[in-house]
């Protein structure tokens, strides 16, 4: 690897974007198109973002893959071949690469850099930004392109660092493949990460020990690889395909033939047929048999079951069955999409330990202690996700107007207009921030809607002259408001999910995300199109 370059001070940039992930990247490209001076700044050694940091067994797309790429470029997009249905990490991690270098995207990003503060200075209307390694460079504009779930969540278990075995967050995981084979191996967590992990290290390991918290629901993802056939039909459409998908709540999933209705309107053999064809389909449309899914709790309590029969089918051990069966919610925390998990509980090696009420007792030098017993491990996995949404903004020491601390604007919960702007933190923008439908949709649409948006942002306010643009503390009220109703019309604020924050001890539970794309897109369009409506807009 090739010597990392010299600290930049007193640089002036026109943008400066903090993350080389998929929104970094697009960012940066973005800026360059509009020929503005751009710098990014990533923690990483390379892009991709959590397809750089989440290298651990099994980690794959669960939205398919014709639909979880860019569609800025339609060369891009028609030269780029996915393998499978849903694509593994290392093929998402290869893309993100193939774009950094068929962009030149490399030249603009410094690696290996964290962004450690953030400060706006108002006379100049400039931000002023420090990296751990010395950099002090300043922009007219600031654009996080943190992530969503960029910031492991590791908790404070008793004992946590006394474990004199191999330890692994899932989302950090290392570069080089870890072998489990012969090893006693616990996975603590039961979420997305863990449910496509467990499956291969079992296959691995001598014995494997899961400790579960919450049972999850998981649909089997079927993954094949991808039929030639398929790509070459949406390949020869792919902006209507895309157009189309722009119209999903989720903003994917268009080619899924779902029936628009309620289960509560449906007869047992309806709710059979439907949930049977979704299962047998596979991934996240299992959700949307019905439209009432997330409405109506007669309606999930119907789906619910479906599941737990599904579940009761599969594993042979009653009491295992009954352990994994979850009673929450289905899809209040974010369904999982699985090759094999509850199959996983058949085999003889592995053991499932409810570890429920008191959690995990403590980490020991030799294994995990809980539910009352000491496991003797050789390899831990923290399968424990992410502070999501606002972990690795809040990391950052940002100040606004008036010296005002991000952590301080956002002690009551993460406030935003549009999840773009904060009120009191001129010309910073957030993509996919806290109050946009980022964690709820396809995120790479997501973020190339709030880029464009940025953009055209930008690029007016040039045209108009204008040196800032601030939510108004009014437009934002109302925003948090909205985004707030519309969640709490649905089922989905109705458990301990990191929707919430509910997963971080301490963390202010506020519903983050905003419920529908479409919408949300004609809101943002609508803003634009009148002179940025909301936004206080100085000369
Ligand atoms: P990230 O990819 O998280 O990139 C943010 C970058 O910012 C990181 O590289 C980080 O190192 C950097 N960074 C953060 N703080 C600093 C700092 N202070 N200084 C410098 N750099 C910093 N979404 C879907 O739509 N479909 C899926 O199937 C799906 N699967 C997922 C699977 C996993 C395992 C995970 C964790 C997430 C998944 N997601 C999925 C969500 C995924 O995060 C997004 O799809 C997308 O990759 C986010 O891109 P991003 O650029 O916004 O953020
Ligand atoms: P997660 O969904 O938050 O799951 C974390 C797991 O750890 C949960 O089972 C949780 O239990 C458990 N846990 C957390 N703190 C604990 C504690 N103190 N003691 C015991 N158990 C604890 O995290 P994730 O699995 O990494 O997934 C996060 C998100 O990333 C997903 O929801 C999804 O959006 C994305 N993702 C997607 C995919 C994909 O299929 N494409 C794969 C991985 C991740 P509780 O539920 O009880 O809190």
């Amino acid at each position: 690897m090739s010597a990392l370059p010299d600290p930049e001070v007193d640089v002036g940039f026109d943008l400066i974007v903090v993350g080389a992930g998929f929104a970094g990247m697009y960012m940066l490209h973005k800026a360059r198109g509009m020929g503005l001076r751009a710098r990014v700044f990533e923690a990483g050694d390379g892009v991709g973002g959590t397809w750089y940091w989440n290298r651990y067994p099994g980690a794959r797309c669960d939205v398919e893959s014709m639909e979880y790429s860019y569609q800025f470029s339609n060369d891009l997009q028609q030269d780029w071949h996915w393998t499978e249905r849903f694509a593994p990490q290392p093929e998402i991690l290869r893309y993100a690469n193939h774009v950094a270098d068929r962009f030149d995207l490399r030249a603009d990003i410094r690696f290996d850099t964290r962004v450690q503060s953030a400060q706006f200075d108002e006379p100049s209307a400039r931000w002023t930004v420090r990296t751990d390694r010395g950099d002090v460079v300043t922009g007219q504009y600031l654009v996080m392109a943190t992530g969503c779930l960029s910031s492991t969540n590791m908790p404070a278990f008793p004992g946590l660092g006394s474990f004199k075995g191999q330890s692994y967050h899932t989302g950090a995981w290392p570069h080089e493949p870890v072998d489990f084979t012969g090893k006693r191996v616990g996975v603590i967590g039961t979420g997305s990460s863990a449910i496509q992990s467990i499956p291969i290290i079992a296959r691995q390991a001598s014995e494997l020990v899961v400790f579960q918290r919450t049972a999850n629901y998981s649909v089997p993802a079927h993954n094949a690889p991808l039929d030639p056939d398929y790509e070459a039909e949406v390949k020869a459409d792919y902006p209507a395909f895309r157009e189309r998908n722009s119209q999903m709540m989720a903003a994917f999933g268009s080619r899924l033939q779902v029936p628009d209705r309620p289960a509560l309107s449906a007869t047992p053999e309806e709710h059979r047929q439907a949930f049977d064809k979704a299962w047998e389909r596979g991934g996240l449309g299992f959700q949307r048999s019905f439209n009432d899914l997330m409405i109506d709790s007669r309606a999930n309590e119907i789906a619910k079951s479906y599941v737990h029969e599904r579940i009761r089918g599969i594993v042979k051990d009653q009491a295992t069955a009954d352990l994994l069966c979850p009673t929450q919610v289905l899809g209040c925390k974010r369904m999982c999409v699985d090759s094999g998990y509850f199959d996983t509980f058949n085999l003889p090696h592995v053991k499932l330990v409810d570890i429920r009420p008191k959690g995990i007792e403590a980490i020991t030098p030799t294994g995990v202690r809980a539910a009352g017993q000491d496991f003797e491990l050789d390899v831990i996995v923290y399968a424990t996700g992410f502070d999501a949404m606002t972990g690795s903004l809040l990391k950052i020491d940002i100040r606004g107007r008036d010296g005002v601390m991000l952590a301080d604007a956002w002690s009551a919960g993460p406030r935003t207009y549009l999840g773009l702007n904060v009120a009191g933190f001129p010309n910073l923008f957030t993509i996919s921030g806290p109050g946009s439908p980022s964690v709820l949709t396809n995120m790479i649409v997501s973020i190339e809607q709030h880029v464009n948006w940025i953009g055209g942002c930008i690029d007016w306010m040039r045209a108009n002259r204008r040196r800032s643009i601030e939510a108004t503390p009014q437009a934002q009220e109302e925003w948090v408001g909205h985004v707030n109703a519309v969640a709490s019309g649905t089922l989905y604020p109705g458990c301990n999910s990191w929707y919430l924050g509910a997963n971080v001890p301490g963390k202010t539970r506020v519903f983050m995300p905003l419920l529908g794309f479409p919408p949300y897109v004609e809101r943002c369009n609508q803003v634009a199109a009148n002179g940025y409506e909301g936004f206080e807009l100085r000369a």
